[in-house]
């Protein structure tokens, strides 16, 4: 009988090699990098790259491993991963491919998307930031804020008005090497969670940014950027399922040895009742997210899905972090324990990458509501 209804061995040794990536590289030094607020992304993605963990799904001739959307999954469940690069594989030219994707895969840069600005969030066609054609250059001018690696990116693929005139077709999505005159990381920022992921606001000033780092069409950029999204909230679905398979392990681990009123708390049955909850809505949806898969594989369109998906995924991890670090007790509520740390962390999902609120007008203008 197959060991594995959805995974073979290749794919199981692919998620070895994640597995003792992270359990050598990252977790030793997890605690320090919250501390300093920002994790050394030139020295871990150098590393991941080496290892052929950045392109799992991108072609070889760009650096990547040519695999498909079942391993890149294996690879995000055990760890989330790099984000700004599907707009440039997707619509990007040769040179783009050749010149940011290709060392982006192979650790040798770091990227970082820059769509949101102050006053232009969950409404991203209320953005400010302006570049203006003049001749083989665009002159960028504008802000971006709560940009993630904004700090240490070496480039940008940043969404940004060609255009005044009203509407979808007035964006385009650009990169934007950090290493030229006019940009400045104007703050970066203190966070509640996600402390050891860097987060900046951005200056754009007077910036000359070559034409032919425009990726794809002229005016094409809001739709670009909204299938980029697609890609990112996509990677939130194994990140909720994989961090809450976890918490909840450990906290099973934590109640079969804590001792409350003469018998270990796993005795409860309230407790065991919500563990069996949790572990059902975990199953239902790793479930929705291999259907996803499913429907990519088959180049079938699945951002419905992936909305939904995105929706519950923060629900189910909030939920989890919630009701395990109540179990934990007074011990829970200590910065030393790594509960403290999921709980803050969780609430990210629900806001970052579109606002839950934003999932559910998606969903219910696919569903024609
Ligand atoms: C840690 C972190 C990292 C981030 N990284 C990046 C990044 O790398 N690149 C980037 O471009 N952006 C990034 N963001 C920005 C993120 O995508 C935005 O914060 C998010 O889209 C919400 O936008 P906003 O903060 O402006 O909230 P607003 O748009 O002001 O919305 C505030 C709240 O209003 C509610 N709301 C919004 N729209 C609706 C609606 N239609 N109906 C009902 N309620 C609604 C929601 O509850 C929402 O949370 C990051 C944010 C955080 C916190």
């Amino acid at each position: 009988m197959a060991k594995d209804l959805y995974f073979t061995k290749d794919h199981e040794l692919v998620r070895k090699a994640v597995a003792d990536f992270i359990k050598q590289e990252i977790n030793p030094n997890i605690d320090q990098w919250e501390e300093e607020g920002k994790t050394p992304l030139h020295d871990v993605f150098k590393k991941m790259g080496e290892l052929g963990f950045l392109g799992i799904r991108y072609d070889t001739q760009y650096g990547g491993e040519g695999l498909d959307y079942w391993y890149e999954l294996v690879f995000l469940e055990e760890i989330a991963k790099i984000r700004a690069t599907p707009a440039i594989y997707d619509f990007g030219s040769e040179y783009l491919k050749k010149t940011y994707l290709t060392p982006a895969l192979k650790g040798e840069m770091v990227s970082a998307i820059a769509v949101t600005e102050p006053d232009a969030g969950s409404d991203v066609a209320a953005l400010k930031t302006f570049a203006q054609k003049q001749g083989d250059h665009y002159i960028l001018n504008g802000s971006k804020t709560y940009i993630t690696n904004g700090t240490q990116a070496d480039f940008l693929t940043l969404l940004a008005r060609t255009s005044d005139e009203p509407g979808y077709h007035s964006f385009s999505l650009f990169v934007v090497p950090t290493d030229l005159d006019g940009f400045s990381v104007s703050k970066k920022l203190d966070k509640m969670g996600m402390r050891s992921s860097d987060t900046a606001e951005l200056f754009f000033d007077n910036m000359k940014i070559p034409a032919q780092n425009l990726i794809g069409t002229e005016g094409e950029g809001f739709i670009q950027q909204m299938m980029q999204f697609q890609h990112e909230r996509f990677s939130a679905l194994p990140l909720a399922y994989g961090t809450s398979e976890m918490i909840l392990k450990e906290t099973v681990d934590y109640l079969r040895s804590r001792k409350v009123f003469g018998k270990p708390l796993i005795k409860q049955q309230v407790i065991r009742h919500n563990l069996a909850q949790w572990k059902a809505e975990i199953l239902a949806l790793k479930q929705l997210t291999y259907h996803i898969v499913r429907l990519k594989t088959a180049g079938m369109d699945a951002s419905k899905e992936v909305s939904m998906g995105k929706l519950l995924a923060a629900q189910v991890v909030q939920k989890v972090a919630d009701g395990c670090l109540q179990y934990f007790g007074g011990s829970g509520f200590m910065n030393e324990m790594p509960i403290s740390r999921f709980f803050r962390d969780s609430k990210l999902i629900s806001v970052g990458g579109g606002a839950d609120e934003v999932m559910k007008d998606i969903i219910a203008k696919l569903e024609g509501y």
